[in-house]
């Protein structure tokens, strides 16, 4: 994990204030570690693990913002990875049933009874991409079908990657995915 120093960002994303002014004390000055949980694939061909990540907090002292510092790819308010999200949407836009999805995506090998048909987390992806709300995607209309919303989301994040015809689009997606979070 980089040090206090190495990981403060070189301006507060929240009022642009100088985190270390060239005369003067720290202006974004260190705030302690917090934990958080990461579900996924650390990448697009490795199984999925739930591993415990520490982020770096900051404190302005310009604005009193508190910021966090983690490793790229992490989305706020989510259990998973933005890799593992675009992976999964990029599995199911291309035709693989919930329950691969989830095989390739959730660490937790048990499964509910209606899981077994459908993953819920899944759609509630999907729905979020719908309106919007993931990877800072546009809105996608109501009636739009759920496959062609993670179509249109995987093939966003895949062109944040640089996809190259011939390449596989999950893997594309996972990578623009890591960018985008
Ligand atoms: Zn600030």
């Amino acid at each position: 994990m980089p040090s206090c120093a190495a990981a403060r960002p070189g301006v507060c994303p929240c009022c642009g204030a100088a985190a270390r002014p060239l005369s003067g004390p720290l202006v974004v000055v260190g705030h302690g570690l917090v934990e958080r949980q990461v579900r996924g694939p650390s990448g697009p061909h490795e199984p999925p693990v739930q591993v415990q990540v520490q982020l770096r907090r900051y404190r302005c002292r310009a604005c009193r913002a508190v910021l966090v510092v983690g490793p790229q790819g992490l989305l706020r308010g989510r259990w998973y990875g933005g890799g593992a999200i675009g992976l999964a949407l990029a599995l199911y836009a291309q035709g693989a049933p919930s329950t691969h999805v989830r095989a390739c995506t959730c660490p937790s090998r048990v499964v509910g009874g209606s899981a077994r048909e459908r993953w819920v987390t899944l759609t509630r992806w999907v729905e979020s991409a719908r309106r919007g709300e993931l990877f800072g995607g546009r809105p996608y209309t109501a009636g739009l079908p759920r496959r062609a919303v993670a179509e249109q989301l995987m093939l966003l994040l895949a062109a944040r990657a640089g996809h190259r015809l011939g390449a596989a689009l999950s893997e594309s997606a996972f990578a623009g995915a890591l960018i985008a979070a």
